[in-house]
């Protein structure tokens, strides 16, 4: 069936100079062509390595022949069968590390592109004849109200609603989507395939309610008397912090705000846009940090004018939690790497703006818990870095809101809620929870798999009211 093992198109992009200019997708997508020629390339196993690979099993052989077969059309139903989200997972999950990593082919040559195909697939189909909106099974009368509208809480209303019960998404925020609108920029993904994702959901019949913070406009135990079941998919959205002086300088920003006022309020439009962010054209802008997060806030600094937009990490390159894509990326964009750097105090002007950061040189010691190599001091080699805005990009922690009104939800010492792993429910009959609120920060196709997990068990639950033994067939998440 293959033609050449060997040639794995590269995925088409905008080029670096022009790129940093602006805030358009860097990827451009396959063409037709490619994609055909690409997926010839699969051996078609019998045993197939990359579906073991893939958190949520999507059938990869199988859409990868309907492309060579030109079924697109079959190619995108079997992918949905799995992923509820194929044009944002074809884009951001970390392929190289999941369906990639495992493909037979990767000994060899290249591995399969299974995300660009993914890609493809979908944005063919959205383009082309729609996303259709699923066939929804007859009423059940039950209400379901899910409490977050990211990955986690789409994935789990999509579901229930074709499993014919009443759903109602609450979010926190003015806008949907949870990090995929507020935080994964336009350039890596373009807002508009979220919304149409989205539309799809309201469609075939899901409540969206915006601007309504529950815990705060009404408690879980007050959705409880009208609800039949809760899910909560809040996320892991509160920052974390250096904890060292000077981080309350003006020109210092947590990711999460820079990239929030950027993505949701696009302030790089102010004053159109009335929300100020400090000026970064021509400035040095550091940013702490080494993962995802780090590179999108960089790369954005990048495209707001920073003349050196350069990430500051504790450890190497090789240590990078960042997908690689995106550190490839950042290097063609010309982002600046300052490796094996703790940052120990930020310094001030008199008017309270950040000038400069005393850093600590590290250098690699042995493995910590996490398998990477511990950075340890290189004692007395600190040195004062001129900065004019920083943001910093080490980490999330649970949304505490939900856990401080509700004190008899159980949750672990860092505030992510308890499940039992199969079924997703909490120590709260009726409520079920899933994605990075019990995960920590992880990925979205986990996120989504989690809530697909949920809604499964919350059907169960929801027709025959046993809460202690549900029984669900799927595997564990
Ligand atoms: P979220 O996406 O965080 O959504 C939770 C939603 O709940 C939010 O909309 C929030 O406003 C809402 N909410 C919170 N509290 C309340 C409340 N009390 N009431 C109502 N609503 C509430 N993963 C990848 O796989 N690939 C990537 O490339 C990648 N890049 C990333 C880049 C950035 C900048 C960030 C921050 C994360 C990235 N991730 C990436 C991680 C991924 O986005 C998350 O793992 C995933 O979004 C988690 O989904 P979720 O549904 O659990 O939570
Ligand atoms: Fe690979 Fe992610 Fe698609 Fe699974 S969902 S096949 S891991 S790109
Ligand atoms: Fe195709 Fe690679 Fe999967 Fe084999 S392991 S079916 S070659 S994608």
């Amino acid at each position: 069936m293959y033609k050449n093992i060997n040639a794995r198109p590269a995925m088409p992009s905008q080029k670096a100079e022009d790129r940093i200019k602006n805030f358009d997708e860097v990827n451009l997508g396959y063409t037709v062509e490619m994609a055909k020629l690409e997926a010839e390339r699969c051996l078609q196993c019998k045993k197939p390595l990359c579906v073991e690979g893939c958190p949520v099993s999507v059938k990869i052989p199988e859409f990868i022949a309907a492309v060579v077969e030109d079924r697109f059309e079959d190619a995108a139903n079997i992918l949905r069968q799995d992923n509820a989200l194929p044009a944002v997972c074809g884009r951001v999950c970390p392929q190289e590390e999941q369906c990639e990593n495992l493909c037979v082919l990767s000994h060899r040559s290249k591995p399969i592109a299974i995300g660009n195909l993914e890609r493809f697939v979908a944005d063919w189909q959205r383009e082309n004849i729609g996303i259709q909106v699923p066939e929804i099974q007859t009423s059940t009368g039950k209400k379901v109200a899910v409490v977050g509208s990211g990955p986690a809480g789409l994935s789990c209303a999509g579901d229930l609603v074709q499993m014919g019960h009443e759903v109602t998404v609450f979010e926190a925020l003015h806008e949907l989507g949870g990090v995929l609108t507020y935080g994964i920029p336009e350039f890596r993904l373009p807002k508009e395939i979220v919304k149409k994702e989205i539309e799809v959901l309201e469609k075939a019949g899901v409540k969206f309610v915006r601007n309504y913070i529950v815990g705060v406009i009404e408690t879980l135990d007050e959705l409880l008397e009208r609800f039949d079941s809760v899910f909560i998919g809040v996320g892991a959205g509160l920052p974390y912090f250096l904890n060292i002086p000077g981080e309350h300088l003006n020109g210092i920003y947590s990711a999460n705000e820079f990239l929030t006022r950027i993505n949701l309020m696009k302030a790089y439009k102010f004053p159109e846009n009335d929300t100020p962010i400090v000026t970064m054209k021509d400035k040095s802008v550091a940013v702490f940090g080494g993962g995802n997060t780090a590179l999108d806030s960089v790369r954005t600094a990048k495209r707001l004018g920073a003349k050196h937009a350069t990430i500051f990490y504790r450890r190497t390159e090789a240590e990078m939690p960042a997908r690689i894509e995106e550190i490839h990326h950042a290097q063609e964009e010309d982002i600046e790497f300052n490796f094996l750097v703790a940052p120990i105090k930020f310094n001030g002007d008199e008017n309270g703006w950040l000038k400069s950061v005393t850093i600590q040189r590290m250098q690699l010691g042995e493995p910590d818990s996490s398998g990477r190599r511990r950075p340890l001091p290189i004692p007395d080699a600190i040195e004062d870095i001129q900065i004019e805005a920083a943001i910093v990009a080490i980490g999330n922690g649970s949304n505490p809101i939900i856990s401080q009104t509700s004190p008899n939800l159980n949750v672990n010492q860092w505030g992510n809620i308890l499940v039992e792993k199969k079924t997703m429910k909490t120590n709260i009959p009726g409520v079920f929870a899933g994605g990075d609120i019990v995960t920590g920060g992880a990925t979205v196709i986990l996120a989504m798999g989690a809530g697909r997990a949920a809604a499964r068990a919350i059907d169960k639950y929801l027709k025959n009211k046993q809460w202690e033994t549900i029984e669900v067939e799927q595997a564990e998440w």
